[in-house]
């Protein structure tokens, strides 16, 4: 057993269907063994509990869950910075070029490290991850992904049209590569499958009945809606007797409480309304929509309409992978909107970052806080003496505030210690201590 002292801070309640000052919760100390949280509390009760057991001591910063990634695409880890493109442009010129070299194995082999090894540095230690158009890429992704002992819900991304020939596979092919990876990953250890048709734009109605079939035995879906103005016009004439965006994938049952729909920058009330009827969750992707000009995220609208609403960094199009930064960008963005914005505190930022992420993806019995019995996953967001950041959490007034400057001003450089189910990522990566 372990007690970790440190100013502990995580949001256990909802702060948008509640007292977002009641969702915030800060302890003391935290007692773990085996990798899971035993006890919370004051140092002093924990100490006088469990006397002779180690203090590890996280003074100055916070520690605060491991963040959870709702949308993130793998292949694109060095496709990050294309700047000054819309969406459809973007992808032809800048993600799908880079996506294609993953049909080399071990090319695909160095960028799912490169990857895995950036949502740890970054904080994030579970996430739903937009996979490759290949499955033995997948299979490296994967297999590193179990080896890190990280959260990861993945899959093959299936499109039969449109893209680049070489993107591209038949439902046949992709139903018999889907589930043989499904056999192989679903539900090993920390790792699910996600079906993963890549827009509806990209998937016929045989391809989506595919990725139908593919449901069932507890796996995981998602795909993108509603990003980009041109996106939709392309996909209403593609499907021209559904009713809406959503209506493709619904018609084929793949808006469950298992779906995540990236973006849904405009949706129609009627495509909000099925959604909720159906408990689908939303990733919304801050950095990438305003880096691709696709639009203000209406919150409101969602959280009116009783969707739930998680957090993506959507890189390559989203500005990295540091969660505190998309926070901070959906901050700025419901500012933006005035009126029809949704004026987020410091509590919203940290729930969007961590547990909405698990809940979206229905891991909330296991991470996102830090409640007794589910996994340490955590972050010590700790800055550097005389750091800008260092000098502000000097000046806090309180947790809440000091939150508040941490989404203003941490960077993955104020990421001092990262631990998966208990393991410190330094010590499992044989390095020096910071
Ligand atoms: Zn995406």
């Amino acid at each position: 057993m372990t007690i970790y002292a440190a100013t502990v801070v995580d949001t256990p309640g909802d702060p948008f269907t509640g007292d977002p000052a009641a969702a915030l919760a800060e302890d003391g100390a935290l007692l773990v063994s085996d990798g899971v949280i035993r006890s919370r509390g004051s140092l002093a009760a924990l100490r006088a509990a469990h006397p002779g057991e180690p203090v590890t001591r996280l003074d100055g910063g916070l520690l605060v869950p491991g963040f959870v990634d709702a949308h993130v695409h793998f292949p694109q880890i060095r496709a990050i910075g294309g700047l000054g493109l819309p969406l459809l442009d973007w992808l032809e010129q800048c993600a799908l070029p880079e996506e294609s070299k993953l049909a080399d194995q071990a090319y695909a082999r160095a960028v799912a490290g490169e990857f895995l090894d950036g949502l740890v540095a970054s904080g994030t230690t579970s996430a739903l991850v937009f996979g490759s158009h290949f499955a033995p890429a997948m299979d490296e992704l994967f297999a590193a992904a179990e080896r890190r002992g990280l959260n990861i819900t993945s899959g093959l991304v299936v499109s039969d049209r449109i893209l680049r020939p070489d993107l591209l596979n038949s439902p046949e092919t992709a139903l018999a590569d889907s589930a043989d990876l499904i056999l192989r990953w679903h539900d090993r250890g920390r790792l699910r499958y996600a079906v993963t048709p890549r827009f509806s734009l990209s998937a016929s109605d045989e391809m989506l009945d595919a990725c139908a079939q593919l449901l069932g035995k507890g796996v995981w879906f998602t795909s993108h809606i509603n990003e980009n103005l041109a996106e939709i016009a392309t996909v209403a004439g593609l499907f021209p007797r559904a009713r809406h965006y959503l209506d493709t994938y619904r018609r084929h049952g793949l808006v469950t409480a298992r779906s995540v729909y990236a973006h849904n920058v405009h949706p129609a009330d009627a495509e909000l309304a099925v959604l909720a009827e159906h408990g689908a969750s939303v990733a919304h992707c801050p950095t990438s929509n305003c880096a691709l000009g696709s639009g203000l995220f209406p919150l409101r609208r969602h959280v009116e309409h009783g969707i739930h609403v998680a957090l993506g960094s959507d890189v390559g199009a989203g500005a990295g992978l540091f969660l505190p930064k998309e926070a901070l960008q959906a901050y700025f963005i419901q500012q933006l909107l005035g009126p029809d914005g949704l004026s987020l505190t410091p509590t919203h930022l940290l729930y969007l970052a961590t547990r909405a992420g698990a809940q979206a993806l229905g891991l909330d019995d296991r991470v996102g806080d830090f409640a007794v019995g589910k996994d340490f996953d955590a972050v010590w967001l700790r800055p550097a003496d005389g750091s800008t950041l260092a000098v502000n959490l000097r000046h806090a007034r309180d947790v809440s505030d000091a939150l508040a400057r941490i989404f203003a001003l941490a960077t993955p450089a104020d990421v001092a210690d990262v631990w998966i189910r208990g393991i410190r990522v330094q010590d499992a990566a044989g390095q020096e201590p910071r």
